[in-house]
């Protein structure tokens, strides 16, 4: 049966923590990680989730199973989260949201859906975007072409790239667009740019999918979601996936949801209709644990304080790491301009090392990064960045 079965390649990412993990030498670094580690240099527990986590602990509430679309008042939560309290989207019930296996599960029952309801489209995505992006889209059947979105030279965006490749798709192309804190470049489009975007899917009739998996990381949970209030106010349908891998630091938990917006509760009653079909054929229904614990937090004003208040202390770190990595290695006479670094927004930088420039920084200093530059500034702290920007002057 498995005579011709051949070896599926190693995930890169994955493979570049393997390779870490059986790494002896005492000072390395990984910056390969796509996780936010604390000055400390571990996966921090956020106090927020400890007290909920507690709380629903001593409820000892049996674990039936959840509804296909998870637990309500967790779902209700993420809308507020994304559209604001007083949104009319939330008042008019033209929303529908259902819990998810993470960010990366929101993609999933969001791409299945879509492949039942335009089974002929073509999905774009950002060059470059995070891998999976491709992947989920193609697992569900879809052609996947890239649309221009990172100028290497100018180290922003090729806004006018971007327009013209996304009139150039057929009309109703799907197309996947990184809210805030894009992975890998971490370069965001102005609200002027999200303007000059949104106008394009309209007039092409797109249909945006909005992944939003680092809500908090650039500039606050209100300011980050600007994107996603303008797709809101535009009146047009679209796709929200949401994860809080990061921003409640529960990534094994596996929280996130698909929001999508219609133009009626009516429609949208329907969607919801036809997306729980597609949950219920691939896991039935979600777990309890991580969504009751995240609506814990979002619903209780004390906690959702709290919450608030540790994420913007890890915001913070990662915006001083940038700082000093750019002094830092102005300091130590690089032969190159880092400071569009402090620019960047999110947990990751587009370093703009060459693939040669990281093979050397972990052959010979012990520093690991992905092949295409992205280094993880939430993996910095004061103990490794002198050993970091060192290594990286050496290698310029
Ligand atoms: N979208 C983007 C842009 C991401 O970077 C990630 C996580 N690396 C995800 C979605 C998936 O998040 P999750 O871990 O919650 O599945």
């Amino acid at each position: 049966l498995f005579s011709a079965v051949e070896m599926a390649p190693r995930d890169p990412i994955l493979g570049l923590n393997e390779a870490f993990n059986a790494d002896t030498r005492p000072h390395k670094v990984n910056l390969g990680v796509g996780v936010y580690y604390s000055e400390a240099g571990r996966i921090p527990l956020l106090k927020a989730v400890e007290l909920a986590e507690k709380t629903r602990a001593e409820a000892h509430a049996p674990r039936g199973y959840l509804p296909i679309e998870g637990v309500g008042t967790y779902d209700s939560a993420v809308q507020k989260l994304l559209f604001g309290a007083d949104s009319e989207i939330i008042k008019s019930g033209r929303c529908v949201t259902s819990q998810a296996i993470g960010g990366t599960g929101a993609l999933k029952i969001g791409a299945d859906y879509l492949k039942r309801l335009l089974p002929d489209a073509v999905v774009a995505i950002s060059d470059p975007s995070w891998q999976n992006h491709r992947a989920l889209f193609e697992a569900a059947g879809f052609p996947v072409q890239n649309y221009r979105y990172y100028d290497a030279a100018r180290q922003g965006v090729d806004l006018e790239g971007m327009l013209e490749d996304l009139r150039q798709l057929p009309r109703q192309s799907i197309i996947v667009l990184h809210a805030c804190c894009h992975n890998p470049t971490g370069v965001d489009l102005s609200i002027e740019q999200w303007q000059a975007v949104l106008k394009v899917l309209q007039e092409c009739e797109h249909v945006p999918f909005l992944d939003i998996a680092y809500q908090g990381f650039a500039e606050g949970i209100y300011e980050d979601a600007a994107a996603v209030r303008l797709f809101a106010d535009s009146g047009m349908p679209f796709f929200v996936s949401s994860s809080f891998s990061k921003s409640f630091s529960l990534y094994g938990e596996r929280v996130g949801a698909l929001s999508i917006v219609a133009d009626s509760a009516e429609e949208a009653g329907r969607v919801m209709s036809q997306l729980k079909l597609v949950i219920r054929t691939n896991y039935s229904n979600p777990p309890t644990h991580g969504a009751t614990v995240v609506g814990l937090v979002l619903n209780t004003p004390e906690l959702n304080a709290l919450w608030q208040k540790e994420l913007g202390e890890m915001r913070e770190r990662i915006q001083l790491m940038r700082k000093l990595m750019v002094e830092q290695l102005a300091a130590k006479g690089a032969k190159r301009d880092f400071s569009f670094v402090a620019e960047q927004r999110g947990m990751f930088s587009y370093s703009g090392l060459t693939k040669e420039q990281v093979d050397r920084l972990r052959d010979e200093f012990a520093i690991y990064a992905v092949s295409s530059g992205r280094i993880c500034v939430a993996a910095l702290n004061l103990n490794n960045i002198d050993a970091v920007t060192d290594a990286i002057v050496q290698v310029l």
